[in-house]
């Protein structure tokens, strides 16, 4: 009999044979599951020997759900969710400028999965465009909830942008606005608590893991009271949290102000000495030029949401694409968290069984990880980096001569794991 994973006294409990609910989604989706699940039921196994097992419980989302139910994201879904507390999910299609919201908006938003943790890593073998993708080992801490990904926005015309415009009139704003009358407008709300929460999840990991250095990735010196408020908001809580831990550059600048130069650099070498971690920050799109030219600059990355939707596909991409780049979206003070690769539904592979499942496979070893079955996510880590070093993996990743379907690959991946 499976049971419920729990979160009691802030720390999740997991029992043997947990249940996990599944949302295959569109596009590319069930056949990447379908190679996916025998991936991590054969890691289970070969870890634990039976001692510990998934029982996988599918649920409804995206187009199979609207044909099945009429809704994009059933309400039964959302309870199982909520009741399951840990998931993995497919990609899901959203339509461009009309239809309906983002299924992975609302997910994020209706269960507060504030932290979105995207690890870059180069697999050997794996093809890049840049000279030396073993040097990116990023961890990308994202947040989820806010920005402009609220989905507030006024269409050009309405009533909402009228009384935009009013308010901005009203305020002797209205002048910083090109074209008043054929504008629409967004709303980018960022707040103190929900840019903590997010640091404070990066730092945690960060100390965690022993990395040496995270970085705050903004463009605060455009939007000073969002994105510069969530850099001003992290420095505070490092300072006031964990001053014993970690050291700012923004201690670094007071200490150069009122006491030059050479002590500011002493104090910071000293913490580095110490094995403290160094907290930095870099404008969003010098970050972009940064992690091109020295990715290894970069170790632990905290951001808000559009900065850290767009740089982690970059990352992505430098690392081996997005076939090979893994998710997921945690409440670390509810335990609930959904696992997910970071590409979308690629419609025009659909179908065809050349899609990468890597992703998903990764998400799942992320969320092994997550559960404490670390020896399962090690088993699948390494399957995987074996089949592309030997370049047999789908051909976003391998040669012509060698590449395999997404049905072979999975094959081989359960393969490499019972041999
Ligand atoms: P996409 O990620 O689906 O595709 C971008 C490119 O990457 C395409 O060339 C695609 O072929 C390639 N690609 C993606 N995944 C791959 C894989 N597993 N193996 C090999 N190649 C892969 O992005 P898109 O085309 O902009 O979006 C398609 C749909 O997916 C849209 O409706 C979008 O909203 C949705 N989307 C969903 C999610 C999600 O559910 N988490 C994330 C991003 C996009």
């Amino acid at each position: 009999m499976s049971e419920l994973i729990k979160m009691k006294n802030g720390q999740l409990r997991v029992p043997d044979n947990p249940e996990i609910p599944y949302l295959q989604g569109d596009g590319i989706g069930p056949e990447i599951w379908q190679t996916a699940q025998p991936v991590f039921d054969a890691a289970v196994l070969h870890a634990y020997h039976g001692r510990r097992e998934i029982e996988w419980l599918p649920l409804l989302a995206g187009e199979r759900a609207y044909e099945l139910t009429g809704e994009w994201l059933p309400e039964e879904t959302l309870a199982e969710l909520k009741r399951h507390l840990v998931a993995i999910k497919g990609p899901t299609t959203t339509p461009v400028g009309q239809g309906h919201r983002s299924i992975n908006v609302a997910l994020r938003q209706t269960l507060d999965l504030y932290a979105c943790w995207r690890p870059v890593r180069y697999f050997k073998g794996a093809p890049s465009p840049v000279r030396h993708p073993e040097r990116v080992n990023i961890d990308v801490f994202r947040e989820n909830t806010e920005d402009i990904y609220a989905g507030i926005e006024a269409p050009a015309g309405s009533d909402m942008a009228k009384a935009l415009e009013n308010l901005l009139q009203e305020t002797g704003q209205l002048s910083r606005v090109r074209f008043p009358a054929t504008s629409a407008f967004g709303i980018k709300p960022i707040s103190k608590e929900g840019s903590q929460r997010l640091v404070q999840a990066a730092v945690e990991y960060a100390l965690k893991n022993h990395r040496h250095t995270l970085t705050l990735v903004h463009k605060g010196n455009i939007m000073k009271e969002t994105e510069g408020g969530f850099k001003r908001w992290g420095y505070e809580l490092i300072e006031q949290n964990y001053a014993e831990q970690a050291f700012t550059m923004a201690q670094f600048a007071r200490i150069k102000k009122e006491h030059g130069q050479e002590l500011a650099e002493q104090s910071l070498n000293q913490a580095r000495k110490q094995g403290m971690l160094i907290i930095n920050d870099v404008i969003c799109d010098n970050f972009f030029q940064q992690a091109l030219l020295f990715p290894e600059h970069f170790e632990v990355v905290a951001t808000m949401n559009l900065n850290g939707d767009y740089l982690s596909d970059a990352l992505a991409a430098q690392a081996g694409g997005l076939g090979i780049a893994p998710g997921s979206n945690i409440n670390y003070q509810t335990g609930h968290a959904i696992f997910e690769a970071t590409h979308g539904t690629a419609p025009q592979l659909a179908g065809k069984n050349l899609a990468n499942p890597t992703s998903l496979i990764l998400s799942g070893a992320m969320m092994m990880e997550y559960l404490g079955w670390q020896q399962a996510a090690e088993i699948i880590f390494k399957a995987v980096g074996q089949a592309i070093a030997n370049q047999k993996a789908t051909s976003d990743l391998a040669p012509s001569k060698t590449a395999l379907s997404t049905s072979e690959y999975g094959r081989l991946l359960v393969t490499l794991i019972n041999s």
